[in-house]
């Protein structure tokens, strides 16, 4: 080795970066201390190594690396390079290669610099390049907030769910999103997730731009800076709507029929199914009805798919508007439907919905402008007599309604045989009621309101009276509620309304001074044309308002009150005078009462029956009459019929009686006679 050679190490010595030399093939000539504290080999474990034992080996499909860029900086050759020390650690560098020329003999030298590259650096910026381009272009839609609350960064899938570009959105608050429909208790929520609380994940109602709510399943975390205070919070978050709605599509699908868009047997089998255990809870009954259409295949065989389709679509609809909200109605085959009844206060009370579906059916149908005439069988099955759970009441329905195969024209059949013969009973019950109606079976008694004060008739209750052929008299009790279910009670009202007048008036000929005369309302009578028709029938007959009252129960009152005020005021304003009758059953309030123009309340009987023995109606009493006489309202008690009952209420401040202890209701000659001969009607006993 010659001078110049020793030289060279030398002034390597003398170097702070580890510097190599290597000859023109790449062995290693020499070797500095810094490059032994580098790599961790002695210049005698490195000199005379091929320079490639420094690089990173090969990767696992044995591709050598190591390489990585060559450029030139003022006549240097500059290598990037991964190096590897003699622990196997890796680190990026940059070899300076310098030329360094001796004589002919010793060829050609490279002088190797070595400059560590910082790898954290490096790595950490390629990450948040890496971590930046992820955001931007995620499908998600990013959101980063401040320890403010303020958005500092969006990505373009937010501008593309919420409308928000990221000028508009950054520098706002998070409330430019916010919806409105969470309650205080979510948002707090999801506040103390963006102050740290920890990670939530959820569904939260977003806002777009356009004012338009969506849903979104959201992801909050926070970033916290050195110190462990919040510096930042980020939202991800995906627009569900898409999703909700296949979730919906699938609903519909998986639950209803596609052609009428009823329930079918999936969704009704799982709704009767919670109806039944309800049921069973509260000891109530519901009916399961199997309604099949009869003539149908004739019907599509003439007509056509279409037509058949559009015709069951159109009595799917005329069903569904014919039961109430709450009735289930579904589509289980292709001309049966069923019909859940599930809050029916009385079994017999199917049947009477049957008659009104087949009814329905009455009008024909016109598509493409032909009129098309169909009808129907039911089947009805009732729970819990018939069945206890859904497929056997499914069941009896079905086996109800093949029995009236047979028959060709709409109708019903129950079936168990004795509801069938209860059905057949109201039936005839009805039909023999219209019969009276018509041909002077009914009539009106009256029965007498005393005053305890003069002790005399200072009024009459009309009360209808029923005087059948074969079973005598027939109690209002058994066929008004008949009446009520079949709609024959309007027939009925309207007859109780003209013969009271017509009564009335006739007294008014005869010269006999009569007291007013209370006829009972009911709920079905209640509607806008009420008034004017009482009026009429008064103008007919001529006969004053102060000469009839109406007597309306607590319970249609309280059922629908913002319809019934109007109606009310109506009737006051025409000069007729209301009670409220079976006062104390409807859990009235006072401040409810208020609000209705009454006149006069009427206890019901229900609190005089245990007058004065049983404290508990002592009490109710007592409280009810206060209660009217806050209210300055006229008070009578009906039911009395005993001396102690009449002295009790006496005493309590109720001044007009009514019960069979001062007589029953009588006919209208009977009645007349009572008055005329002033008759004291045992008061005088007592007063
Ligand atoms: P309501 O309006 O509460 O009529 C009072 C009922 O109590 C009448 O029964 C009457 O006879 C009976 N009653 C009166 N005093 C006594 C008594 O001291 N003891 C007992 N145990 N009962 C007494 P009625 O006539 O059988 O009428 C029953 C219900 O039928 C009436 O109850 C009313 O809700 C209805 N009603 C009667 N006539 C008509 C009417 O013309 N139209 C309407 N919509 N309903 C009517
Ligand atoms: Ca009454
Ligand atoms: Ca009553």
């Amino acid at each position: 080795m010659g001078s110049s050679a020793i030289d060279t190490v030398r002034i390597l010595e003398l170097l702070p970066a580890p510097v190599f030399t290597m000859d023109e093939l790449g062995y290693l000539g020499s070797w500095n201390r810094s490059a032994e504290q580098l790599y961790g080999y002695t210049a005698n474990e490195a000199i005379g190594q091929h320079v490639l034992f420094l690089y990173a080996t090969g990767t696992e499909d044995g591709q050598f690396v190591g390489m990585e860029e060559f450029f030139q900086i003022d006549g240097h050759a500059v290598f990037r390079v991964l190096h590897r020390n003699k622990s196997g650690a890796t680190f990026p560098a940059e070899l300076t290669l310098a030329i360094l020329r001796h004589g002919d003999r010793d060829g050609v030298q490279f002088v190797a610099t070595v400059t560590v590259l910082p790898l954290l650096q490096t790595a950490e910026s390629d990450l948040l390049k890496l971590h930046a381009s992820i955001i931007a272009n995620s499908d998600q839609g990013i959101l980063i907030t401040d320890g403010n609350e303020r958005i500092v960064s969006v990505n373009a899938a937010f501008s593309r769910i919420t409308g928000y570009t990221q000028q508009e959105a950054v520098g706002q608050s998070t409330d430019i999103l916010r919806s409105g429909v969470h309650d205080a208790n979510f948002r707090e929520q999801v506040r103390k997730a963006l102050l740290g609380s920890g990670p939530w994940q959820g569904e939260i109602i977003g806002k777009r731009k356009n004012g338009e709510l969506f849903p979104q399943s959201v992801s909050i975390s926070v970033v916290r800076g050195e110190s462990g205070t919040i510096t930042h919070a980020f939202s991800i978050f995906s627009d569900i709507s898409v999703l909700r709605a296949s979730e919906q599509r699938m609903q519909q699908l998986v639950n209803y029929d596609s052609l009428t868009g009823l329930p079918n047997r999936t969704l009704l089998a799982q709704l009767l199914g919670q109806a039944l255990a309800t049921a069973r809870r509260n000891n109530a009954c519901c009916v399961v009805l199997a309604l099949e259409l009869s003539r149908f295949s004739s019907i599509k065989e003439t007509l056509g798919n279409d037509v058949a389709d559009e015709l069951l679509r159109q009595v799917g609809q005329r069903w569904r508007t014919a039961l109430r909200d709450e009735d289930v109605l579904a589509r289980v085959g292709d001309t049966e439907f069923i019909v859940a009844l599930l809050s029916i206060q009385k079994r017999e009370h199917s049947g009477i919905v049957s008659q009104k579906l087949l009814n329905v059916l009455d009008p024909p149908f016109v598509i493409d402008g032909n009129p098309i005439h169909i009808s129907a069988r039911i089947g009805i099955a009732v729970y819990p007599d018939d069945g206890q759970d859904t497929a056997s009441l499914l069941h009896c329905a079905d086996v109800a309604v093949k029995r009236l195969q047979a028959e060709a024209i709409s109708s019903y059949l129950f079936y168990s045989p004795e509801m069938n013969q209860r059905a057949k009973e109201q039936w005839q019950l009805e039909a023999e009621l219209r019969q009276a109606l018509s041909s002077g079976g009914l009539m009106l008694y009256y029965q007498p309101k005393v005053s305890l004060r003069s002790g005399r008739i200072v009024g009459a209750e009309a009360l209808l009276r029923w005087r059948h052929p074969q079973h005598g008299m027939i109690s209002p009790a058994k066929f008004i509620p008949v009446a009520e279910q079949t709609g024959l009670i309007l027939d009925l009202g309207n007859w109780v309304l003209d013969e009271a007048c017509r009564q009335i008036r006739d007294w008014m000929d005869r010269g006999a001074h009569m007291p007013p005369v209370a006829i009972n309302l009911s709920a079905r009578q209640f509607d806008r044309q009420l008034p004017a028709k009482i009026q009429s029938v008064l103008d007919h007959h001529g006969v004053p308002t102060d000469r009839l009252k109406l007597e309306i129960t607590e319970s249609l009152l309280m059922r629908d009150p913002d319809t019934v005020i109007p109606i009310m005021n109506e009737l006051v304003a025409m000069g007729l005078a209301l009670a409220m009758d079976d006062f104390g059953t409807g859990y009235s309030s006072l401040s409810n009462l208020k609000r209705f123009p009454i006149t006069t309340l009427k206890i019901d009987r229900s609190f005089v029956v245990g007058v004065p023995n049983d404290i508990n109606d002592c009490a109710i009493a007592r409280a009810i009459v206060t209660m009217a006489l806050q209210l300055r309202q006229e008070i009578v008690a009906e039911g009395i019929e005993t001396a102690e009952q009449m002295v009790f209420l006496r005493n309590l401040g109720c001044d007009q009686l009514q019960g069979f202890f001062f007589s029953p209701a009588v006919d209208a000659i009977r009645f007349e006679e009572m008055v005329r001969n002033g008759e004291r009607l045992q008061v005088h006993a007592y007063s």
